[in-house]
Order: C-alpha cells, then structure tokens, then sequence
C-alpha cells in the first residue's frame, strides 16, 4: 500500500487527495472486488454525483457508499484526516485527543471522537482473537497505592491479565480486562476468573489455564509487569484513565502489544473498514461496569472448553 517506514509528512502528501484515501479504502473494505451487501454481487454502477460515490448493485439495485457499516459511517470529516489518524495511532508512541486535535486540526471533541472509534475498532478486532495454547491468567491492580490498608482507593482498579505464552516463555497474545471491584470484599481478593476464560479462551483449548494470584501464593511477575506496562501507558499518553472508558484503553494496548512486531498501519485500517461505527450518545453512556458476574462454570476436556452456564 505504501513503505512502511514513511514519515508523517510523508504520509501526508501521499494521502493529501480524498480520491487517493477513497481508492485505499476501497481496496481495505472490499479487498476482492465489490461486494454487494444486500445480495453478495460482485458487479456495481458508481455514482459519483456526490462526495462520497454511491455503489449500486447491477443486480438488485441496492444502493451502499464506502462509509457504509465502516466506523466512518456518518462522518463529516475528510478521509484524509482519517487517515492521519489512524496514522498516528498505529505509531510506536501513540497519540492522545488533545495532540491529535493539534496536528490534524479539529475541534477537541472531533478527535476524542475519532480517537475513540478508532479503539471501537480494536476492540471489535481484539474480540474475535482468543487465547490458544498454554496460556496463563493472574489478578492485578492498576494505580496501586503503596499504603497497606483493605480498603479501595478510588483510583485503583482491579484487572485480570491472561496471556498465551511460547516455549520461550515469550507472551504471543495478551488480554486485559477490567473487573469490577464492588463485587470483591475488598482489594486483597482477588476476581473470579471463569467469565474471563468463557470469553477470552479459544474453544479449541483442552489443558487449564495456569492461574496465579497477585496477593496469595506465587505470583506470576511476567503477567504483572505486562499491566504494569498498561498502566505506565495510560500515565504518559493519557494522563491516566477513568474507569468509564478504561477498558477501551486497556484493549487499545493489548492491540498494539500483539502487534508490537508488525506494521499497524493497514490493519488497523482494515478494522475499521470492516467495523460499523458507535455513535457519541453509546460512547457517552457506556456503562461504567462491564463486566457482570454471571454463574457459570467452565471446565476443560480432551475436546476443549465446555461451557455450561
Ligand atoms: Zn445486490
């Protein structure tokens, strides 16, 4: 699509035309040819009366856009800027609201919004990855105070860490979820871990997760320095993150961790042109606790996780 290793100003000039973003986009959306959503054709007039150009099936006349069912739907803001976001966002460094407002100039609430379409994105795409192979799973607090006491501190959150592991002891694939903490006696408990197997676990895994405790036995410290990692990108890049939206951040992380090897660039475009949008009203009343304890348990045989509720 375009080398790998291109500046931002770069970038810029080789994304300054709308076609140009449009032709990308395209070829992300539809990358064998078009498609049409209602009848799966392969074959659509263009309609190019407008900003954007309409595609209408030659079969069944359905008429859909290139923003269609891609977090782009609805937007008025250019592609090209789009594109710089998404840009900055596949960067090593990373990018926060307020400077991404500055560099590609919009309104702050524009780039909070863009920003956080852009983690819908990843997070849509973490969704469909699960953990395989030997994997292994511990409790954490994020923003952990360093006062001894049984209670909870507004700020610190408690989180579950799973992570597929190599032979080399390498971490393949990570996962970070936010737990709710109302639900725990107190910040020495630690969270139930069977929700998290039941979603985060690949169907196809037979042997148990390996799972540690951060405050009873031995404690898995690769897994713990891994949230702590999280934590310390939350701090320099967002100053810290509400509970609201913590566990978009947390998934925003655990997507470029998994990709830490890899050119994010056109993956990430790809989420997003295979992902429909979430609007500002969801993204505004997000409920503040995601995850719900639900009784069920899961155990594992030679077939894999069976999971009974
Ligand atoms: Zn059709």
């Amino acid at each position: 699509m375009f080398p790998a290793a291109v500046s931002f100003e770069e970038f810029c000039s080789l994304f300054q035309r709308e076609k140009d973003c449009m032709r990308v986009l395209f070829e992300s959306k539809w990358p064998d040819g078009f498609r049409c959503p209602k009848c799966a054709h392969t074959h659509a007039y263009m309609i190019t009366t407008r900003t954007l150009p309409l595609y209408q099936c030659s079969s069944c006349d359905a008429q859909t856009s290139l923003i269609a069912s891609t977090i782009f739907q609805g937007t008025r803001t250019p592609l090209r800027l789009w594109f710089q976001a998404i840009y900055l966002h596949a960067r090593p460094e990373g990018v926060n609201a307020l400077q991404l407002s500055r560099i590609i100039k919009v309104t702050y609430k524009t780039a909070w919004l863009i920003c956080h379409k852009l983690r819908h994105a990843m997070q849509k795409q973490n969704e469909e990855e699960f953990l395989t192979g030997v994997i292994r799973i511990t409790d954490a607090k994020l923003c952990t105070r360093t006062t001894a006491s049984s209670a909870w501190h507004q700020q610190e959150q408690s989180v579950l860490v799973g992570a597929s592991v190599d032979e080399q002891g390498q971490v393949t694939r990570l996962k970070i979820q936010k737990q709710n903490k109302q639900l725990l006696k107190n910040r020495y408990e630690s969270p139930p871990t069977e929700p998290f197997i039941r979603e985060h676990l690949d169907r196809t895994v037979t042997e148990p997760p390996i799972i540690s405790r951060n405050y009873f036995g031995k404690r898995d410290y690769l897994l713990l320095g891994l949230a702590q990692k999280a934590q310390q990108r939350l701090a320099d890049i967002f100053r810290g993150v509400g509970e609201k939206h913590l566990q978009v951040y947390l998934d925003q992380f655990c997507y470029a961790w998994n990709r830490r090897s890899q050119s994010i660039f056109e993956q990430l475009l790809r989420a997003c042109a295979v992902t429909s949008t979430i609007t500002y009203p969801q993204l505004i009343g997000r409920h503040v606790n995601r995850t719900q304890l639900v009784p069920w348990t899961a155990t594992f045989n030679k077939t894999g996780i069976s999971k009974a509720s």
